[in-house]
């Protein structure tokens, strides 16, 4: 602060890390960023913050950033700095010749959950007005797609039910598959004081997070499962439920499908899913297990909290699915302190997946199948909407491998870094004739890439970012974008090159054209979030503040449903050549792919990506803590730095991975959710050896 001046003003805006959606306050001395100050007033945060939104914004300036757009013919060729003009003409043109060549589906778009609710919205309208299909997807297809499927399923729509103010009414708490102190951790403190105040908690987590047991906060059960069990486990405490008569038939009567609970009874009755039966599978515990499921459904109001642990799965779906029973089991929906609430792991990715990212819905979750939904926007955009839905990410990229996708518009995404099966993503970018990366830093993504197209922070534009809960909070301008453009110019700029003829001059008009066009944001302006501060969605005419709890009378879907959950095992399995099973996670410091933190000036970021081994697995294999380890699977190999610890099981190891040096996707496995093609990211057989490092 002494070095930048004492701040003479202040901007509120959002911050661009984790799903909580922190607000701050942006203290400025005339253009310069003095310090991000938590805002008191944020409904997400009520002054609070951790040390990413805090002291983690110097990447804005960071040497490191490109201000000029680049181009080049091939992937071998040096970069060349040219004008926007250029660039943009360059990747129109050759977009287009690809169409011409190869067909109108032959392109299209990666959006970004980093980026704004408009920049979004824009990215998907430019695969649907302009290039004419739905070759759209978001990177909530790598995190939360199986949510949007499990959801949508049971309750009728993709999004926790819940706000965070919920949490002080819950006596129970379930944490599956998250580690909410290391990656949501404004939101974990407020976890912590509800314990401290006396709820309940049930941990269920391959490794010792943690919740699990820190100062002042004991978990009650911690079901330390095998990776790849959820679906048995989340079935072991539905049939105490049910065996046990501890379900509320009133609920289920009231609220839910009466046919489809007694056909789901009958089939989670069935003894193979009772926790005896399913104890040498998952490895957990039958006793406590039953203890904890008795809690769950008798401890007053239940809450459950998941994250990437369920989804990035082959069973993420029917894990989400098995979590919305539970939920209807016990009536634990539509009321303060209950409810099934995902943490949502990016800023903005609830608003990609609103926004109409995905290749088969339009904006509001609305099937692309249905001409009643293509009408409303072929009306307001001014063309015919493909009714065909289009290609999911792992889609592109085997399309491209077989030569049938050549042309990609990937904004803020990473994907040869934060995608599975490195070997494959790489084999398909090089394949495609222009790839068109628009980004803050030549990522791993960009050395595949023939136009470079440079992109804006967060404190460099106006916008929205939709939270975990449903929250939709204002990112305001702090400075003026250092690139020149913010995403959304850049994007309708390229639309413009492309023949579109967009006109927006101001994110509130891109906003007003969502509200036009998506029921549940009918009622969203900048006016009322200037008014109201922030606005959860549903927010409309039956809803006007918005919707702070989902499901109070009745499911958005009108009956709840229930699902059958039949647990299959992953075809990853482990052998005498990998007999370990690697799960993986993230650190409190680092934010996914380290993109942004690596880049700010503060030692406390230089971490580096440890593989956490059991004490036994270590010495079986010859290994101290702190050795080089090569970690080895079927798809490849990699170096790190062992921790030995017993937070994890034997049998099982566990990194993170912030650093591109380590590339834990190296060695991940290309199978998939069944449903939504969610990498299984948290499943991998491996082997680990000592190693004399990288
Ligand atoms: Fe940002 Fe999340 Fe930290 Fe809040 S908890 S400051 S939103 S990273």
């Amino acid at each position: 602060v002494a070095e930048l001046g004492t701040p003479t003003r202040s901007v509120i805006t959002t911050c661009a890390y984790c799903g909580v959606g922190c607000s701050f306050k942006a203290e400025m001395n005339g253009d310069r960023l003095v310090r991000m100050t938590p805002y008191r007033h944020g409904k997400a945060n009520r002054g609070h913050s951790c040390v990413k939104g805090r002291f983690a914004y110097g990447y804005a300036n960071h040497q490191d950033r490109i201000l000029s757009p680049m181009i080049r013919d091939r992937i071998d060729q040096p970069w060349r700095e040219v004008g926007w003009d250029e660039a943009l003409r360059f990747a129109a043109e050759r977009m287009r010749a690809i169409q011409q060549d190869h067909g109108r589906k032959s392109i299209g778009v990666i959006t970004s959950s980093r980026c704004t609710n408009e920049e979004t919205y824009l990215v998907q309208k430019l695969a649907r007005a302009v290039f004419g299909n739905n070759n759209t997807d978001t990177c909530a297809r790598v995190c939360h797609s199986p949510t949007g499927y499990g959801l949508g399923q049971t309750f009728g729509t993709s999004a926790g039910t819940q706000d965070f103010d919920s949490v002080e009414n819950a006596d129970v708490m379930v944490v599956i598959g998250a580690n909410p102190t290391d990656a949501h951790p404004v939101f974990a403190s407020r976890m912590k004081k509800r314990l401290r105040e006396g709820a309940r908690l049930i941990v269920i987590d391959p490794r010792r997070i943690d919740l699990v047991k820190s100062p002042h906060v004991h978990a009650a059960h911690h079901l330390p499962l095998k990776p790849g069990t959820n679906v048995a486990v989340i079935s072991a405490m539905a049939h105490v439920i049910v065996t046990e008569d501890l379900y509320d038939e009133a609920f289920i009567r009231a609220r839910c499908d009466w046919d489809e609970f007694q056909s789901y009874a009958e089939f989670i009755r069935d003894p193979r899913h009772s926790p005896e039966a399913t104890a040498l599978l998952t490895g957990v515990n039958a006793a406590e297990l039953r203890r904890a499921a008795r809690l769950y459904a008798t401890g007053g109001n239940a809450a459950i909290y998941y994250g990437l642990g369920v989804t990035e799965h082959s069973q993420g779906s029917t894990a989400v699915m098995g979590i919305a029973n539970l939920a209807m089991l016990t009536g634990n929906i539509g009321r303060p302190g209950v409810g099934v609430n995902p943490l949502r792991g990016q800023n903005n990715v609830q608003g990609s997946c609103d926004m109409g990212s995905f290749p088969h819905e339009l904006p509001g979750y609305r099937h692309v199948k249905h001409p009643e939904v293509r009408a409303i926007f072929e009306a307001e955009w001014g063309v015919a909407i493909d009714p065909e839905p289009g290609l999911r990410i792992p889609n592109m990229l085997d399309a491209a491998a077989a030569g049938s996708f050549r042309g990609l518009y990937c904004q803020g995404e990473d994907i040869l870094q934060s995608d599975p099966d490195t070997k494959h993503v790489a084999a398909a970018l090089a394949a495609m004739d222009c790839v068109i990366v628009h980004d803050l830093f030549l990522n791993e993504t960009a050395n595949y890439a023939h136009v470079f197209l440079p992109g804006s922070t967060f404190l460099e534009k106006e916008g929205t970012f939709t939270n975990a809960e449903r929250r939709i909070n204002r990112v305001r301008k702090v400075m003026a974008p250092r690139n020149g453009y913010a995403d959304w110019q850049v994007t309708q700029l390229l639309a413009n090159a492309m023949g579109a003829g967009w006109t927006y001059t101001h994110p509130t008009q891109i906003m007003d054209e969502i509200a036009r066009t998506t029921p549940s944001f009918a009622g969203v302006s900048y006016e009322r979030l200037e008014e109201q501060g922030s606005v959860q969605w549903p927010c409309n005419e039956a809803q006007p503040d918005g919707t702070p709890l989902m499901h109070v009378d009745a499911f958005v879907g009108g009956k709840g449903r229930f699902i059958i959950t039949e647990y299959v095992a992953t075809d990853e399995r482990t052998g005498p050549r990998f007999p370990l099973l690697l799960t993986t996670g993230r650190i409190l410091s680092q934010y996914n792919v380290g993109a942004q933190t690596r880049r700010t000036e503060n030692m406390v970021w230089h971490d580096e990506d440890l593989l956490e081994i059991h004490p036994h697995d270590a010495e079986q294999r010859g290994i101290h803590d702190g050795d080089w380890v090569k970690l080895a699977s079927r798809a490849g190999e990699t170096s790190l730095r062992a921790r030995i610890t017993d937070r994890v099981s034997p049998g099982v190891v566990y990194t993170t991975f912030h650093h591109p040096d380590t590339q834990a996707n190296v060695v991940t496995t290309d199978y998939s959710d069944w449903a939504t093609n969610c990498p299984e990211y948290k499943v991998t057989a491996v082997q680990v050896s000592p190693s004399n490092g990288p």
